[in-house]
């Protein structure tokens, strides 16, 4: 990996607008490697609201024949763009590995999960049915069909930056629609490789566009674009609420996947070891920067010794390291500021009382020096008041609160203005049975940690997400919108 960064690294890149590399208006800025500080991946574009003008363009002209296109042969280019990811996967890994911090073996599973979910996509594209309905009067049918809604600005966070771009890319392709994505800032790198698989796949120009820049710069231009019939988010809570208000002003669509504050409820259950890792494995995956990252467990009060025990084993097996390390579990964060507001939550927790089980420690010595890494953090004693049971701190730390009873305990769930995942952990169907009703989250795993399958819909009730879920068939109802056609013959 360090040898292909060593040689790949450092050139300048451009937008993708209607089928072609171009310069951006703002000049370039670097992007820096998330394990070695001072290396330059990448020279990429401050783009402007003339940027990302021309791009909506190029995306409303190229609609009318894409949305023309016959669906299987939209859902055979897919097809191709799915195999191009596997075949690519290696140089797809270095780049995301690189920008973001994973380690390679999370990057590896991430491009392969990528082409998993187009191919569910491409199949979708095929199946934009519509009823026939009996006629009202004599000689008149009635049916309904589905059309795509025409050109859709896709917004992604830095957490993963192959998946979202392909989980809003694909099946908005499937379905018909023409794309304007915009990347996080801080990791540009790999989506500028799936631009490269989607022209090679046959995807036609101006159909996928890419702008790069910074979201306060460029984000309202974006969102607030006449032609932009609907806007596909994934970020922060605060910047979800803000596009919903400017969408909300001309009626645009929005598919918006927020933060979480996702709890781990830990019942009645036997198997305690398999319940830790289960729960650290969702809390720590991707350095716990994921929407749907377990950060709080909630257990019952005579079980929560022995859980903190198997948490603290499981997490002791936790390696810090570089992408390129074979033994890392776990690699940096992605950045300064993100460390920052790790290490600030861990302060705040200890303030406010909580106690430092084990970790939350910055790793300073030898190539540790170059990244920013911190170590996997496990707070107990703390209480559902306190600002780390509250928040998203997104980063590796996990909170245990206790419970007097199962009724406490899914009260405590639900204290949050969040609501993303939930996992509960019971032998007694009774009890996951009532949970699954009763949590407020838009996904509950029962005896698993928080993993989604790549075909399930993937969404947030209250503060987590609005608008239709991503990933399913549910892609359906934010991707295209219902005509009603009446037939006197
Ligand atoms: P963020 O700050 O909201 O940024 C997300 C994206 O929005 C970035 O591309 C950002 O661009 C852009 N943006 C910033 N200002 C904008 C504006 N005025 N208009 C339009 N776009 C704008 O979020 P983040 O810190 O990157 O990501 C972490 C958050 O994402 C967490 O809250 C996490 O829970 C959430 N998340 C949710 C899911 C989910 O599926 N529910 C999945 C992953 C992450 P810049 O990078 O240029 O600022």
């Amino acid at each position: 990996m360090l040898s292909w960064l060593e040689r790949n690294g450092g050139k300048t890149y451009g937008n993708f607008i209607g089928g072609k590399w171009e310069a951006g208006e703002g000049g370039t800025v670097p992007i820096f490697h998330a394990a070695r500080r001072g290396q330059v991946l990448g020279y990429f574009p401050d783009s402007t609201e003339a940027d990302v003008n021309r791009a909506v363009e190029a995306a409303h002209a190229a609609f009318r024949t894409w949305s023309a296109t016959p669906a299987p042969d939209r859902a055979a280019i897919l097809m191709k763009f799915a195999d191009l990811l596997e075949r690519d996967q290696e140089e797809l890994a270095y780049r995301l590995s690189a920008e973001q911090g994973k380690t390679l073996s999370e990057s590896r599973g991430e491009v392969l999960r990528a082409a998993r979910e187009t191919r569910f996509a491409a199949g979708e594209a095929l199946r934009m049915a519509g009823d026939t309905l009996p006629g009202e009067r004599a000689r008149v049918e009635t049916r309904t069909m589905r059309q795509p809604i025409g050109v859709v600005a896709a917004i992604a966070p830095w957490n993963f930056p192959v998946v979202t771009p392909v989980r809003k890319i694909s099946p908005a392709l499937a379905y018909g629609c023409t794309v304007v994505f915009k990347p996080a800032t801080a990791t540009p790198w790999a989506t500028v490789k799936l631009m490269e698989l989607y022209a090679e796949a046959g995807v036609p120009a101006g159909v996928v566009n890419l702008v790069i820049g910074s979201g306060s710069k460029i984000g309202d231009a974006l969102v607030g674009h006449p032609l932009v019939a609907g806007i596909s988010f994934t970020g922060s809570t605060a910047q979800g609420l803000r596009i919903q208000r400017m969408a909300a002003a001309r009626l645009a669509r929005t598919q918006l996947e927020l933060g979480g504050k996702n709890p781990a409820i830990v019942l009645d259950y036997g198997d305690l070891a398999h319940a830790a890792r289960q729960i650290v494995s969702a809390a720590f995956t991707c350095s716990g920067q994921r929407c749907t990252a377990i950060s709080r467990v909630i257990v019952l009060r005579d079980k929560a010794e022995a859980l903190k025990q198997e948490l603290l084993a499981e997490m002791a097996k936790i390696k810090v390291g570089p992408a390129w390390d074979p033994e890392a579990t776990m690699g940096p964060l992605i950045n300064q500021a993100q460390l920052d507001t790790v290490l600030e939550y861990i302060r705040i927790g200890r303030e406010e009382g909580a106690r430092l089980l084990m970790g939350g420690e910055v790793l300073r010595d030898g190539e540790y020096a170059e990244g920013c890494y911190v170590t996997p953090a496990l707070f107990d004693r703390v209480t559902p008041d306190m600002r780390i049971a509250r928040e998203e701190i997104f980063g590796p730390v996990l909170c245990v609160l206790e419970a007097e009873d199962a009724e406490s305990a899914l009260r405590m769930a639900n204290d949050s203005e969040y609501g993303l995942a939930a996992a509960v952990f019971t032998d007694r169907l009774a009890d996951a049975v009532d949970f699954a009703e009763r949590l407020q989250s838009g996904m509950v795993h029962i005896n698993h940690g928080t993993a989604s399958a790549v075909h399930a819909p993937f969404g947030g009730v209250k503060l987590s997400g609005y608008g239709p879920y991503s990933i399913g068939r549910s892609n359906l109802e934010f991707y295209t919108e219902m005509k009603v056609m009446y037939v006197q013959y």
